[in-house]
């Protein structure tokens, strides 16, 4: 038995599914996690020894690659001096004027511990802006597992959401409408109805959680327009786009301003931050300058503070987006030669430093239709053999992937030849 399967056994017994979070259990593609046991630049390895070439990133945040020097020595110096105050500090004020400087939108921000905490205060503040219970988001998107998200559409995108978990309220669930991603006109038909009765809009600006699916042209300006008309508050889910697709996210790639913006992933370097921000007026809304709920005891800790900080601060070097996005048109366009060579139908998709691979013959996916009908049992097989060959997926059809700064060209073509191996006997 490996180390691995030897730690999952253990897991199992004491943590439900033997994970802190369900994808890493590898129930969409089957077989049995390695537990890693340590990580650096584009690479991860195991508990049993085994190197990865990975393009998880932990699910997004390490856009510098693993233990960047700069980033672990700031961590380090930090905790030399404590962990955590539960008072105001430093740390806390440079990292937040350095998101009101890099993300167009946002003039005030309120730092959180994860991506949940960012999204489910935003809703709460949007609804405390507004007066109004009913928020609006799209199948495929995911914004993290507070109760008012986890909706999925009714049988109509007019009727009641259903909640996509037990334990979330029907009556709650019932002010979520699920709408149909990158369909401007089915958003223009819903304001037309009901819009006076909408809090907000949260959208990812580009779809990463049901693979990688940008927006079209014209989608994220018809939000935008649809909630001025309204009186409604549009707010781009950045968590994963953030630093990721610009250094300023999509709002600034797309020219579109949201009121509030989510943020979690690259902004905590690795280390458990979120963040909501936005328009003043709507953020001075927020305890206690205003009357809208919302705190967090270890909010703005000081370690997770020094480690964003030193990851946005490394982010702004001239030309580093544009070379990574050339690195990942790279691997994309290496992978899809190595299908058309082997005849497997395979698309990619990209946006910045993110991708996203399709076993499908369609030419463009859209939405989460267009990502349901996709081969799914070609995509289990094609990462088992890419996870045998060293190269680290996400366990999961539904999840976009991510290049970091520090994968090579070597890396690179050391995929697609792994890849080329892996298609050929598909
Ligand atoms: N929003 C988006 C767009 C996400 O991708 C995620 C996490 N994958 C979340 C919110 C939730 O963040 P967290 O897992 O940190 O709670």
């Amino acid at each position: 038995m490996s180390r691995s399967q030897e730690l999952f056994e253990r897991a199992r017994r004491v943590i439900p599914g033997g994970v802190n979070s369900p994808v890493r259990a590898f129930r969409a593609v089957g077989g049995e996690p390695p537990f890693i046991a340590r990580a650096e630049g584009a690479y991860l390895w195991d508990a049993d020894g085994r190197r990865y070439i990975d393009y998880v990133g932990s699910w997004g945040p390490m856009i510098l690659g693993h233990a960047h020097p700069a980033v672990i020595e700031a961590v380090r110096e930090t905790a030399a001096r404590g962990l955590s105050f539960g008072a105001p500090c430093a740390l806390e004020v440079e990292l937040a004027e350095l998101v009101c400087e890099l993300v167009p939108s946002v003039e005030m921000v309120r730092m959180v511990s994860s991506g949940t905490e960012a999204t489910m205060s935003a809703i709460r503040l949007a609804r405390g802006f507004t007066g109004r219970d009913r928020i609006v988001k799209f199948e495929g998107c995911y914004h993290g597992h507070a109760d008012a998200l986890l909706v999925k559409a009714g049988s109509g995108a007019l009727t009641l959401g259903v909640p996509t978990s037990p334990g979330v309220p029907a009556a709650l669930a019932a002010h979520t409408l699920t709408l149909t991603y990158n369909d401007a006109g089915q958003v223009r038909e819903v304001f037309d109805r009901m819009g006076d009765e909408i809090a907000c809009v949260i959208v990812e600006p580009v779809a990463g959680n049901m693979n990688c699916i940008p927006p079209e042209p014209g989608f994220l300006e018809t939000l935008r327009e649809v909630c001025d008309r309204h009186g409604a508050l549009l707010i781009f889910d950045e968590v994963m786009t953030g630093f990721r697709v610009a250094l300023g996210g999509a709002q600034a790639r797309y020219g579109v301003r949201p009121d509030l913006t989510t943020l979690g992933k690259v902004l905590g370097g690795g280390m458990p931050v979120g963040a909501f921000g936005g328009r003043r007026e709507v953020m001075e809304r927020i305890a206690p300058t205003g009357p809208v709920y919302q705190a967090g005891t270890l909010s703005g800790n000081p370690v997770a503070m020094a480690a964003g900080l030193a990851t946005l601060r490394l982010l702004r070097e001239p030309g580093l987006y544009e070379r990574l996005e050339a690195r990942t048109a790279a691997l994309c366009a290496g992978l899809e030669a190595a299908a058309r060579e082997t005849g497997v139908a395979l698309r990619t998709q990209h946006v910045g430093a993110m991708f996203g691979l399709f076993f499908t013959e369609a030419e463009r996916i859209t939405g989460y239709a267009d990502v349901t009908a996709c081969d799914a049992e070609r995509f289990r097989r094609f990462f088992h053999g890419m996870l045998a060959r060293g190269v680290y997926l996400a366990p999961s059809a539904f999840e976009a992937a991510f290049m970091s700064t520090a994968h090579t060209e070597a890396d690179i073509e050391a995929t697609v030849a792994a890849a080329r191996e892996v298609l050929a006997g598909l």
